[in-house]
């Protein structure tokens, strides 16, 4: 689950780190308000759970309530990254001498968390990354000990922090960490950690995911979630329970038992296509839940084909036969789909699909292969996921902001 830059901030304030002065609003007369209440310059920043609002036009500065007002009408009729904005937060305005990058997160590969720093901060990490990559400084935390002073020090010193704000830097470490920990987290990021005109360290943006598997233990947390900012594939999936990842291929996957949804995605690799999602029904899933599923992957505009990977346990064929053709009904996809049945009630669900006019497959190579060739005869340029046009003209591209899994 994704927290708003204003929730995460307030998380922040609670364990210490400083934060800007301000309050978020959903209306602009209540925006002007904040403003007055503040006094002097104002940022007023569009509440949406994707990064780059910068470079999209949803962070302004006013100098003055009025201006404050007019700016909050004009982004709270924004979209960004095709979401809407709904919530501006007004932050006293900072005056910035230099941003920092400052996150923690899961590095799988290490089974460990790992703290982020760079002194490339303010834009996304992703970008630091490709563009200047020794400007990252990794340093992995060992979960039972916890962030080590040292570590912190070590961190400031390469990212060549002055001197004189390495205790502060230290004391914003730990909170950091304390935060990561003790919310269960899978990323705490502060982007950007500014030094101020003032010498003042603050932390201007925060983002944090916390992971849902642990949101049962946070009833506090759990009551943030924005249902309105989530993409709405992410909602519907959760409410059916469907594990449900997208990516960027174009190869729709819908496989019971995430076992053998990754197996499926590997072989659809294999035979040289990209699948456009992990999507894994479960098991016994309804036809109500396969028609969800159905719909959730049609609702990519990349998918140029289906493969159905149904091994049949205590999922029964038939049902989920029952499940494609209700969503076929429904929402009339003009893609090819591949479907390999196998297991419990299977030809009854076969001769369910047999006039759906599917193509179907007796193993799964052969269901990949025929899947990878479907989607070689259909039209294959990749529409882009993200709708550039909220991006101003001679910014960079635009990233697609799935790609964020990555990091983690
Ligand atoms: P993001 O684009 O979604 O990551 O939003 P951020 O909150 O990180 O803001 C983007 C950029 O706007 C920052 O890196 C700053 O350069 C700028 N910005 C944000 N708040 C302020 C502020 O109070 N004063 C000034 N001068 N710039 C700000
Ligand atoms: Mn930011």
């Amino acid at each position: 689950m994704k927290l708003h830059e204003y929730q995460s901030k307030l998380i922040f304030a609670k364990y210490g780190i400083p934060i800007p002065k301000g309050r978020v609003a959903a209306t602009a007369q209540e925006a002007r308000h904040i403003a007055e209440e503040l006094g002097g310059r104002v940022v007023i920043k569009s509440q949406v759970l994707v990064g780059g609002r910068g470079k999209a036009g949803g962070i302004k500065l006013a100098k003055n309530p009025e201006e404050a007002e007019q700016l909050a009408t004009q982004i709270l009729e924004m979209e960004i990254k095709s979401l809407p904005v709904r919530k501006v937060l007004v932050d006293e305005a900072a005056a910035i001498e230099s941003e920092i990058y400052f996150s923690i997160t899961n590095d799988r590969a290490k089974k460990k968390p790992v703290m982020i720093a760079s002194s490339a901060g303010g834009i996304e990490i992703e970008e630091v990354a490709a563009q200047t990559p020794e400007k990252i400084i990794q340093i992995h935390i060992d979960p039972l000990l916890g962030l080590r002073d040292y570590q912190a020090r070590d961190l400031a010193a390469s990212i060549d922090l002055p001197r004189d704000h390495w205790k502060e830097f230290g004391r914003i470490a730990q909170a950091l960490w304390q935060i990561y920990h003790e919310t269960d987290a899978t990323l705490a990021e502060i982007n950007p950690l500014v030094i101020t005109k003032e010498k003042k360290l603050l932390a201007l943006d925060g983002k944090m995911i916390i992971d849902d598997n642990a949101l049962f233990r946070h009833p506090d947390l759990a009551e943030m979630r924005d249902l309105d900012e989530e993409a709405p594939e992410e909602t519907t999936a959760r409410k059916y329970g469907l594990s449900y990842i997208k990516l960027d291929g174009n190869i729709g996957c819908m496989v019971n038992g995430a076992g053998l949804a990754m197996t499926s995605m590997d072989i659809v690799k294999l035979f040289g296509g990209e699948p456009a999602n992990f999507l894994d029904i479960g098991g016994g899933a309804s036809h109500e839940k396969v028609a969800a599923a159905m719909r959730i992957i049609l609702s990519d505009p990349n998918v140029r084909a289906i493969l159905l990977n149904i091994f049949g346990g205590i999922t029964r064929c038939d049902e989920v036969a029952r499940g494609i053709l209700a969503a076929m009904d429904e929402v009339k996809p003009k893609i090819p789909m591949v479907v390999r049945l196998v297991g419990t009630n299977a030809e009854e669900g076969r001769k369910l699909l047999a006039d759906a006019k599917m193509i179907t497959a007796e193993t799964l190579a052969d269901a990949a292969k025929k899947a990878v060739a479907a989607v070689g005869k259909t039209a294959s340029t990749r529409i882009p996921v993200m709708q550039e046009s909220v991006v101003p003209v001679g910014a960079p591209p635009a990233k697609n902001h799935q790609k964020n899994r990555s990091v983690r």
